[in-house]
């Protein structure tokens, strides 16, 4: 066999075209009835060597499998703050790391970039993170992309993370794919589970597919870091203990690695999402069955008394009557409040992905056929309408105006 990973056995060709059917990338192309691998564009994925039925493939394994990943060592979390507030999700991925990290026996390590951060870093070890990776510089007080995507892609070459992990947020999603791109890492996006393969040891990172309608466990075997976004409040977040030792690692940077194309300007909340519901602990959701924007009034008026945020179906989200940052689900927010009321929301699997973790579910829903019911931890059938007013008003009298 030549040197070449991959190679088509020319004698047993037969230009049936099957494994140009099968090349998910495009690799391959007919030359004179024959199969032709274009080297730079095959993945080594392997796809066409079954889907020849001829034997006419030959790819050697041994080229990725034997790959040397020995030096990468550790789990990594990316530390997402913003004018030195560490994000919860970052507790959330240190909670989750420490299982990953002692299931290969490696050291769990974060990732911080800011501005005056040391207080930020030692909060970071007492949530679990033995050693804090920790590059603190003014011009980094808020995150921009190209600097801080710069700055860790050149950690992860130097340190070598066996795994690094990310929280699926706007910032999170932004930053890990540039970092991808430039170690050519794998990356799996808006991963709900995480586990370690015991006999490969790969991270096996299980996201919906499909709609939501299967859950893929995706593996990235060929390459190291192996690369994860975490949606917000999938995992609990790792306690508090004061009593936790590690090291925080002031790291030198190269100052070009600051440059930046854009600049932060100002930042605008969101006016109408007073309450962030990935962050509430009350959530009190309105779907298609309420109706008309105005009905939503009785569900603000329910979220007031107790002090929760409003969510909605994506029905509802679709149909103009609540802004999109109220949607919750697989393309909506992901939340885990201690009670979540379902009102006039049937419970299709994409509704439930963003809350079927909540403590307890409350559906109100006029059909008892209504799918929200499995999950439900009390369900009452019935008329939203009839209902929520008169539950307001019980819990008025409970808690006081
Ligand atoms: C790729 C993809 C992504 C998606 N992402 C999301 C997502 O992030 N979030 C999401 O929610 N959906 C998502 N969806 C849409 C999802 O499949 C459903 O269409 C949607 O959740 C339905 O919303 P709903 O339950 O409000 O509406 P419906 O399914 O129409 O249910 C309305 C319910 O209201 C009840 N009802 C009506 N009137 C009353 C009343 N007066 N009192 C009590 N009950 C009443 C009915 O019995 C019914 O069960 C996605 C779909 C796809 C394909």
């Amino acid at each position: 066999m030549s040197n070449d990973p991959i190679k088509v056995i020319d004698e047993a060709c037969v230009g049936c075209q099957l494994c140009v059917k099968a090349c998910p990338f495009g690799a391959i192309e007919m030359d004179e009835k024959l199969a032709v691998i274009d080297l730079t564009t095959c993945t080594l994925c392997g796809a066409c060597v079954p889907a020849c039925k001829f034997d006419a493939i030959e790819m050697r394994q041994s080229e990725k499998a034997q790959a040397d990943f020995s030096a990468y060592q550790d789990v990594w979390v990316f530390a997402e703050q913003d004018d030195g507030v560490i994000q919860s999700v970052t507790y959330e991925l240190l909670g989750e790391g420490r299982q990953l990290a002692d299931d290969l026996g490696m050291h769990l390590c974060a990732v911080l970039l800011g501005s005056n951060v040391s207080e930020q870093a030692n909060e970071l070890i007492s949530r679990g993170a033995e050693k804090v990776y920790m590059v603190d510089q003014p011009e980094l007080t808020h995150f921009q992309d190209e600097p801080y995507a710069a700055i860790i892609s050149d950690m992860v070459k130097r340190h070598k993370p066996n795994i690094f992990l990310c929280g699926a947020t706007t910032i999170g999603r932004s930053v890990i794919s540039r970092i991808a791109v430039e170690t050519g890492a794998g990356l799996t996006a808006d991963c709900t589970g995480l586990a370690i393969d015991p006999g490969t040891k790969n991270l096996m990172q299980t996201r919906p597919a499909f709609g939501g309608n299967i859950m893929a466990t995706i593996l990235t075997p060929n390459t190291r870091p192996q690369m994860a976004t975490v949606r917000h409040k999938v995992f609990k977040e790792a306690e508090v203990d004061p009593s936790r030792t590690g090291d925080v690692v002031p790291v030198d940077i190269d100052k070009a690695l600051l440059a930046s194309r854009t600049k932060r300007l100002t930042f605008v909340p969101e006016e109408d999402n007073i309450i962030n519901i990935a962050e509430a602990d009350f959530i009190i959701s309105g779907g298609r069955g309420m109706g008309k924007p105005e009905n939503f009034d009785i569900l603000h008026e329910l979220a007031e008394v107790l002090g929760g945020g409003v969510g909605a179906s994506r029905a509802a989200v679709d149909a103009d009557w609540i802004p999109y940052s109220h949607q919750v689900g697989q393309t909506g927010k992901t939340v885990c409040p201690k009670i979540y009321i379902a009102c006039g929301i049937s419970g299709q699997i994409q509704h439930l992905a963003g809350m079927s973790a909540s403590d307890v579910i409350i559906a109100i829903n006029k059909d008892p056929d209504a799918p929200i019911f499995s999950v439900a931890t009390l369900g009452i059938v019935g008329d939203v309408f009839e209902i929520v007013p008169r539950l307001t008003a019980e819990l008025r009298k409970v808690l006081g105006e």
